[in-house]
This record gives C-alpha cells, structure tokens and sequence, in this order.
C-alpha cells in the first residue's frame, strides 16, 4: 500500500511503516484510523492554515538567548495553531500536555543554548510554537485525536493518540526533542529527506532527542536508556519504545498492533526499498547504533565528547550527505578536537556497523 501520511515535508514521529501495519490489525478501530491516516495527508491541511499567520509568530524571535514558547490548544481540530493557552512565564495549566510542550521545548532550547551556545532552532533566538490536542478529520466530518506528532518547518504539531497504541504525544522529552531537531536541521544541514541523507535527518533528531533526555536526567552513556517514544506508548509487553537506538531492530517485536521494528543494525542489512522515503526512519538505526556504542566507549556522558563531535558533524554536512559521510567527518572532528584516542573510538564504532 502506498504510503501519503508522510511524503510532504513533514517529518512525523510514527513512520508509515508503522501505520501501515496498524491499517492491517483486525482491531476495526484501530485498522479504521490507520486507513484513514495513510488516505489523507491530514497534516497537509493543518500546516496551510498555520501558514498564513507565520509572520506574527517571527516578529517573537529574540536575539539575546531568551526563550520564548507560546503553547496553543487545537482543541481536537486539523488548523494550526489553535487556541493560544500558554506563553513564555505564565503559570502552569491544569492540562499536562500543555506543560509537557511547554517543558520540553524550555529543556531543549536550554540544551542547544548551554551545551552549543545556539540561540533556538535558527541560532536567531526563533519562537517556540507547540500544538497540543490536534485533531484530524475522518472524512465524516468528524475529527479523532491526531495518531502521532510532528514538525512542519515552522511548529510541533502533538496528537492525544489512539488510546490503545500510542497516547498524548507530548509525553516523551525525547519525541519533543526528535522533532525540534529537525527544525535545528532546517537550518543547518538541511538533509534531503530521502534515502540515506534522510536516514541521517532521522539520526540526528534521534541522537539529539536522546542527548536532552540524559542531559536532563544527568545519566552516563552506560546507565541511560537508549529508547526513543516510550512513554508515547500503551505499555505492553510487546513494545519498549518506538526505536531502540543502541539495539535497533528490537524496540517492538510480534506486537499485534505494530508487528516487529524493522530497523538495522548493520550495513549489511541496508533497507534499499522505496517505502518511508527510502527508509529515512529504518536505515536511521545504522547510524544510530553507531552513535550509542561510540559514547559507550567514551564513558561518561553521551553529550560530552560524542555529542559535540556529532553537533559539529551536523553544521558541517551538507543536503545530499550519506552514511560514510558522516563516518569520515565524525573521525576527522574526533582527532582534530579532541585526541587519537577518541577518534579510535568514533572510528570503531562505525566499524561495528559496517562502515569503515
Ligand atoms: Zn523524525
């Protein structure tokens, strides 16, 4: 089945190939969601009526390294941004999405500032724009809570889920963190969002979506958790996350709503097909895998050494970037900032997965 749900420019957290296999379930609820997801690009529509009112929000971008977040409520509807409920300093609202949006872009903006000196998603001090509670319409004149979260080059866009897979997307530090990367990248390497280079889109948000967690968490490459989306999942024994970035491939297995994560771990076991983009959100476990067990043999914190060799790899790439790209250019940052030591390091942990 052709996929719609994410071929625009938006890049959605749950990859269709996900979707797709909810479209199989024998859950007619479930089934009846997926189809309709992958029928409509719903977020197509979303992200045009946001558009018009963009020059409002750019007039918030400040230059002195100061936040500022405006949280809106879409209250169960596709048109962006909704209802404005909460801004930079204002007391928390009862609603926990609203607080998780507002926190979460606060701990990544703070990330970015304090670890890189950069001054928002542009280095320009650009608005932090969040949806919660968006909608999508089922084509009965209805809306049901948006499946899933993304960023639409301007703002984060979080659905409430499905209730039985996933549930409010706004849950996971690391999925806010994921999605406003890809804004990060928007303005730096712009990786074409396609095959390998988009594979690498997909890396960077994952690398850096999981760098803010433990940055927050204060935990050490060895004791953290390497999952990205699990607390956007209905536990099940079943699924742990949505990827697993130090074990690709085993983030879900056999589970009867998602079937098993098809990410690899390996070059050997490259997706070359032309489903999720060329595999943007699959092959994203190569380069995954090889950025969990550099910062595990460079010990201490993963944001430490790892993560600002692969800050600077992220600046110095360019559009059609692929795999042994980053490889070399991950080496070459290691030796020349740092030491012989850790560009050993960085070195074999792209062998590890086939890319030496
Ligand atoms: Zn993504």
């Amino acid at each position: 089945m052709p996929s719609v749900a994410c071929r625009h420019p938006i890049q959605c957290i749950v990859p269709p190939y996900m979707v797709e296999h909810m479209a199989r379930s024998a859950d007619p609820r479930i089934r009846e969601r997926a189809l309709a997801d992958l029928a409509r690009g719903s977020a197509v529509r979303a992200v045009r009526a946001f558009v018009q009112q963009m020059p409002a929000m750019m007039v918030q971008a400040s230059p002195t390294g100061k936040k500022h977040r405006f949280i809106y409520d879409a209250k169960k509807k596709d048109v962006l941004p909704g209802k404005l409920v909460r801004s930079e300093g204002e007391a928390k609202s009862a609603d926990p999405c609203v607080n998780e949006a507002y926190d979460y872009s606060g701990d990544t903006f703070d990330f970015f500032l304090e670890l890189f000196g950069r001054n928002s998603l542009d280095d320009a001090g650009m608005a932090l724009i969040s949806s919660v509670h968006v909608g999508e319409a089922d084509g009965h004149d209805r809306f049901q809570p948006l499946n899933n979260a993304f960023w639409d080059g301007s703002q984060m866009a979080y659905g409430d889920g499905d209730g039985e897979v996933f549930q409010c997307f706004t849950r996971s530090l690391d999925v806010v963190a994921h999605e406003l990367t890809h804004g990060v990248q928007s303005f730096t390497s712009n990786l074409l969002y396609r095959g390998q280079s988009g594979a690498l889109n997909e890396h960077f948000s994952d690398v850096f979506g999981i760098l803010v967690r433990q940055w927050r968490r204060k935990e050490t490459a060895a004791a953290a958790s390497w999952l990205i989306g699990a607390e956007i999942l209905i536990p099940a024994p079943t699924r742990r996350g949505i990827r697993d970035m130090e074990h690709p491939g085993t983030a879900y297995v056999d589970d009867p709503y998602l079937g098993t994560d098809p990410q690899p771990a390996h070059m050997k076991d490259l997706y070359t097909g032309p489903a999720d983009s060329g595999g943007v959100h699959i092959n994203s476990g190569i380069p995954n895998r090889a950025f969990a067990v550099c910062a595990k043999l460079l010990e201490g914190h993963a944001w430490g050494t790892a993560g600002i060799i692969w800050y600077e790899a992220m600046l110095q790439l360019s559009r059609t970037s692929q795999f042994k790209d980053l490889a070399a250019i991950t080496a070459q940052i290691a030796g020349d900032r740092f030491d012989a030591a850790t560009k050993r390091a960085v070195k074999a942990a792209w062998k590890k997965v086939g890319l030496s």
